[in-house]
């Protein structure tokens, strides 16, 4: 770093005053990324005013954008400006307008301005956001922001707070700490590899999502063995205690906050005490049911997972910032930089304060706790707690009125944002899926739950009111007619 840096009778340039944030770009600076952006900024101002009312579907299939994009690499290099003019002109009729407020499709949020508009300067700062030091204002940044998300969601202060691609990344980062932190503690460094560790037994219920699955598989725990669930997807929790007590040894229980079809959340009071009784960590997968946490009206879903030791959510869905964001938490922050700090003699470090690359599982990354930082002051706790009861609300409200639609079920008790719908037959709810995307007002999966075909409604878009909720049930009724069900 620059010794001068510090030294205040060092002269200063004049940025190091308050930097005029209105003036525009000195007239002798070339300014080689101002027409690419103006054109970035058409383009994506143009879309997002088409979001909410263009069919939500894409227009072309992959293999016709691949077709408008044929070409062989070109030998010389094209301006900027019309690069990102092709790239726009080329995929737009392929995008699928995931930030519509009828967009229920997997697990998705939209987007706030402030979120977007943050996320923009963090790819023009371009900070490499590994460490404290040489980046400073975007690790303060997301210290911030870290410590916003556990006070709102009622988290132990001081817990340690990793921004991750996703919820996968941050189910990993969470089991590969939980993995190390159970095997240190039977005395053996887990430095030295799961050949010379006790066997790490790891559980989970039968409904776990298959994020989890992978982290276990990437993590070198393996699947979890499974110990049942009820038809909503909880955890058996006296199966879970009949499996941690078979045999001995390091144990890990993944719990969940909100299964993807029913929304249902384990028994966190019961689960954690039995897990905790038999000296197994407990993480909890709460890719968008940890928001639950948020909400005073809610938190019956989430009572007693902040007894757990670890928490993997996601920032990109009921967050609603833009791709990609997960957070890993650990609430023994020494535990999560012990299983995930990189250490070389280039690399600074600031003494005994874990840096951003001591919580995941990456070196180099964007300052992704930038776009959290934003939505949270733009949206301030109270705008949480309605995001999150809006989005249960609007999931209510659709179930409501689907029941109203002649011949069509809803499979799940809605307690959160996920609703199920079901017809007659298998075939009638396919159809009635495949009608659905293909007209274009709502976009909704279809997935399997239950032993039959179900068409899944995922709340997680911040613009899902009430008039939304009357299309999309609108369009659903339509659609039920047009494939016969009901008749
Ligand atoms: C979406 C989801 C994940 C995975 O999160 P990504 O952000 O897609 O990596 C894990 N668990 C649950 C319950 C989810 O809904």
């Amino acid at each position: 770093m620059d010794a001068t840096a510090n030294d205040p009778s060092a002269p200063r340039p004049d940025y190091a005053a308050t930097p005029d944030a209105t003036a525009p770009p000195p007239a002798d600076t070339p300014d080689e990324y101002g027409e690419a952006l103006d054109a970035a900024h058409r383009h994506a101002a143009r879309w997002l005013a088409s979001v909410q009312e263009r069919p939500i579907r894409p227009d072309l299939d992959v293999d016709a954008v691949l077709a408008r994009l044929r070409r062989d690499l070109p030998e010389e290099g094209t301006d900027a400006a019309a690069v990102v003019e092709e790239l726009a002109d080329a995929t737009e009729p392929g995008l699928m307008a995931m930030g519509s407020s009828r967009f229920y499709g997997f697990v998705i949020g939209g987007t706030y301005p402030a979120a977007l508009a943050a996320d923009w300067l963090v790819s023009a700062w371009d900070q490499n956001t590994g460490s404290r030091q040489p980046t400073p204002a975007t690790a303060a940044v997301e210290e911030t922001a870290a410590r916003w998300l556990l006070e709102v969601l009622g988290l132990p202060e001081g817990s340690g707070v990793g921004f991750a691609t996703g919820a996968t990344s941050a189910n990993l980062a969470c089991l590969l700490t939980a993995r190390d932190a159970v095997i240190r503690e039977r005395g053996v460094d887990p430095a030295l590899g799961l050949q010379h560790a006790p066997p790490v037994r790891f559980f989970a219920g039968d409904a776990v999502h298959t994020s989890v699955v992978l982290a276990g598989r990437m993590s070198g725990l393996g699947a979890p063995v499974t110990v049942g669930a009820d038809d909503q997807g909880r955890i058996d929790v006296a199966g879970l205690e009949r499996a941690l007590h078979e045999a001995d040894g390091p144990a890990i229980v993944a719990l969940q906050a909100g299964d993807v079809h029913s929304g249902a959340f384990d028994d966190f009071a019961a689960a954690v005490d039995v897990a905790h009784l038999a000296g197994a960590w407990v993480h909890v997968d709460g890719a968008f049911g940890l928001w639950a946490a948020a909400s005073p009206r809610l938190t019956h879903l989430t009572a007693g997972l902040e007894h757990a030791d670890s928490w993997a959510t996601d920032a990109h869905k009921t967050l609603n910032v833009p791709y990609d964001c997960g957070v890993a938490i650990v609430r023994d922050e020494a535990a999560m930089a012990a299983a995930l700090a990189a250490h070389a003699a280039y690399l600074p470090t600031v003494e005994s304060i874990p840096d951003p690359y001591d919580r995941v599982p990456e070196l180099s990354r964007r300052a992704r706790g930038v776009p959290v930082w934003a939505a949270l002051r733009s949206l301030g706790r109270n705008g949480v707690i309605a995001l999150v009861e809006g989005l249960a609300d609007a999931a209510t409200a659709l179930a409501e009125g689907f029941r109203g639609i002649r011949g069509l079920h809803v499979t799940n008790d809605v307690v959160f944002t996920q609703v199920c719908l079901a017809a007659p037959t298998d075939e009638q709810t396919a159809a009635l899926g495949e009608w659905l995307r293909a007209e274009g007002t709502v976009w909704a999966s279809s997935s399997r739950w239950q032993d039959r075909t179900v068409v899944r409604f995922a709340v997680s878009n911040r613009g899902t009111d009430a008039e939304a909720v009357r299309r999309t049930v609108d369009a659903v009724a339509r659609g039920a007619a047009a494939v016969g069900i009901g008749a």
